[in-house]
């Protein structure tokens, strides 16, 4: 922290926070105010105690899970995301491990971060950072990290312990998103082998019973909210376009009602978009009597500069609208808000284009008293609802259905199995996914090649796990490498995961818009399309007014190209993986180093040496593969790059294997490979077993 003089700059910048009472700063200073304010701020002490307690007051002598973990309910906007990391870190909760806090969605994790970041006092991504699917802000100083639940489902992969963090908080854990489903029954596990590991499941709405009975009965702290009442008005009649009476309603309450901001609810990008269009045209055309309209659109994929400026209230005199997917519903907390209009609408799925398809589904009765709250933050609000009360009694589900009853598991099936979680019957799910949806995804895994006939993970299954994208579409990235088209496919992939929205098509100039998109049609379809489309762009040198011209959305364009770059995987600087690759394709090449003759190849025996124009002639490895052999005074190797012997056996398991280790001693078995030359491996399932124990 710059800001901090210099004893407090000697402390990590949370416990400067807490303990600098001026900053010299305004701004700083009502930060720190605005922290105090908080709901949650008179708690703070119980809070941290409830959590040091999870760990120390064990009642019985035999091991009880029960007391590694805590369930925290709260109003939204009570502080619980922004505010119990900082307390547990200043605290000292965070001295072995670092707190990772999930969230179902990325805007709300990267929206957090920065926010908690400026109320520490850090530079984001220093002490506290954020990592979101392509994008990692984080590094090893980083304390408190946001991420979305997907990625620490990813690095549960790999570290299933979650050694690096001391505590792990599931935030919105009443989304029941399915990597959060799944996180609960991993975590669970966890705990059991981590007694140091502590959990909290946080949640907005009060089926917090359900969660502390799943979590062997665990403690509930209860943060007491406070609201101001919320008048619920619906309409008479059921509205047969929402999009338009919610504009209607906007207007309404800027022309009639007292000063107060406007939240509104749609369900995506481009309505929202449109949306502000409109309105913005509409309020232009009432002439400048009227006072000001700051429209505000709020969306996952809304760059971070716009995301920033929801929260600042209006300038005197003006009036905000900020028009929101259902992330406003109880992510993101924005101040002022006295009326909310809710069409009833909401997309599912929209933030995870892992799960494919999104649908349009009238939301349920839970989400909708959630939306109706968010008008009672500051003072008592109105709550327009764009439907009847029939409706909201008898159309409307009590709750929304978890995402793991009601969507294709194919994905979550393969992340498991990558795993080694091969018993899916048995996993401890709070609500278990019904058995035919399960099967369906088997089946489908099992149709592209992901699993074997016995359920067990493939080698091409493993590759799939890999990559952050639905099985089709990793299937269709690898396999489009043996039909030598993997730039091709990689556009199409970037394009999709552009989601749709790639066209511009406003009302006004529909004509127009259509004629521009028929001249990218190719007789092989949209996927096609799609790829010349990105091709067009790209030889436009990726410019904007080429966009503007071709009524092509430059924002999904961006967003394609980025996706395409990140899966174009860097690996940085970190050279092993260019080395396993090199290894992969010239495992032939080994050579070992030997005591008498400088090398040895491993296939034939030829003795052969480093050239002296090599990078590493000076330091030669144990292990090498040349590019190539050349004969001059003696055989030289020519490129040659330093290896692992172990990686031998692993890139080219049927030529390669590790030598029987009853021969020889074990110090030398780790390092014994022998050739097999054309014979196969003797026990085809070799790879697969030793993949998979490297796996969990
Ligand atoms: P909860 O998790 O309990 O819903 P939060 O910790 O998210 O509550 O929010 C606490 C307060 O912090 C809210 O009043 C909210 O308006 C404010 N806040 C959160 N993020 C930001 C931000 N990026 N800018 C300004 N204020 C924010
Ligand atoms: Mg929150």
């Amino acid at each position: 922290g710059n800001l901090l003089g210099q004893k407090a700059a000697q402390l990590p910048a949370w416990k400067a926070a807490n303990k600098v009472v001026s900053y010299g700063k305004i701004t700083s200073l009502s930060i720190q105010e605005q922290r105090k304010s908080l709901p949650i701020y008179k708690l703070r002490d119980q809070l941290v105690q409830a959590v040091r307690d999870v760990s120390t007051s064990r009642l019985t002598i035999e091991l009880t899970y029960q007391n590694q973990i805590l369930v925290v309910v709260g109003d939204t906007g009570s502080g619980k995301t922004t505010q119990m990391a900082q307390y547990l870190a200043e605290e000292g909760f965070l001295e072995r491990g670092r707190l990772g806090c999930t969230q179902p969605r990325k805007v709300a994790a990267v929206s957090v971060a920065k926010r908690v970041s400026e109320e520490v006092g850090c530079r984001l991504g220093a002490e506290v950072g954020y990592t979101i699917r392509f994008e990692d802000m984080t590094s090893p100083e980083t304390k408190i990290k946001y991420m979305t639940d997907g990625m620490l489902l990813r690095e549960l992969l790999v570290d299933p312990d979650c050694s690096k963090y001391s505590v792990l908080m599931l935030d919105e854990a009443h989304e029941r998103t399915i990597a959060t489903d799944v996180l609960f029954g991993l975590l669970k596990k966890a705990c059991k082998r981590r007694p140091d590991l502590k959990l909290i499941c946080t949640s907005a709405t009060l089926d917090a019973a359900k969660f502390a009975t799943y979590f062997w009965g665990c403690p509930i702290f209860t943060i007491p909210g406070r609201t101001f009442p919320v008048e619920t008005l619906y309409t008479k009649e059921p509205e047969p376009d929402y999009l338009e009476a919610s504009l209607i309603t906007i207007l309404q309450i800027h022309l009639m009602e007292p000063a107060g901001d406007i939240l509104l609810f749609l369900t995506g990008q481009e309505e929202i978009d449109t949306a502000c269009e409109v309105l913005y045209e509409r309020v232009k055309a009432l002439g400048p009597q009227v006072p000001e309209l700051i429209i505000l659109p709020v969306y996952a994929a809304l760059p971070s500069e716009m995301q920033s400026r929801i929260f600042e209230p209006p300038p005197p005199g003006a009036r905000k609208v900020v028009i929101a997917t259902n992330i406003a519903e109880t992510s993101i907390t924005i101040d002022g808000i006295y009326y909310v209009i809710d069409p009833g609408f909401a997309k599912q799925n929209a933030y995870d284009p892992k799960l494919g398809m999104d649908s349009l589904i009238p939301i349920s009765q839970a989400q909708a008293r959630q939306r109706s709250g968010r008008a009672g933050r500051t003072g008592p609000g109105k709550c327009y609802r764009l439907y009847t009360e029939i409706a909201y009694r008898n159309e409307m589900l009590p709750n929304p259905i978890p995402e793991i009853q009601r969507t294709n598991l194919a994905s979550t099936i393969l992340t498991l199995k990558a795993m080694g979680i091969n018993d899916l019957i048995s996993f401890d799910f709070m609500d278990p996914p019904p058995a035919a949806t399960m099967l369906t995804a088997l089946e489908q895994l099992y149709a592209l090649g992901a699993l074997d006939d016995e359920g067990l993970l493939t080698r091409i299954g493993r590759k799939m796990a890999d990559f952050p994208l639905d099985p089709p579409l990793s299937k269709m990235l690898i396999k489009s490498v043996d039909y030598g088209c993997s730039e091709e496919a990689l556009t199409i992939v970037a394009m999709l995961q552009a989601g749709g929205q790639v066209y511009y098509r406003p009302k006004d100039k529909q004509a127009q818009a259509d004629a521009k998109k028929a001249k990218f049609h190719q007789p092989e379809g949209d996927l096609l399309t799609l790829l010349a489309v990105y091709n067009g762009w790209k030889a436009s040198k990726f410019s904007n007014p080429w966009c503007f011209e071709n009524f092509i959305q430059t924002r999904a364009m961006k967003t394609a190209q980025d996706v395409r770059k990140q899966l174009i995987v860097s690996c940085g600087t970190n050279y092993n993986r260019v080395r396993m690759a090199i290894c992969s394709g010239f495992f032939r090449n080994a050579a070992k180093k030997d005591p008498t003759e400088g090398f040895k190849t491993l296939v034939e025996g030829t003795p052969v040496s480093i050239h002296p124009s090599s990078a590493i002639f000076q330091r030669p490895p144990e292990w090498c593969v040349y590019y190539e052999l050349v004969l001059t005074a003696k055989e030289y190797m020519h490129q040659v790059t330093v290896i692992e012997p172990k990686w031998l056996s692993e890139v080219a398991p049927t030529f390669f294997r590790v030598a029987d280790q009853n021969k020889i001693s074990k110090r030398k078995a780790s390092e014994k490979i022998e050739p097999l030359f054309d014979r196969f491996a003797t026990n085809k399932d070799d790879w697969r077993l030793s993949k998979q124990k490297r796996a969990t």
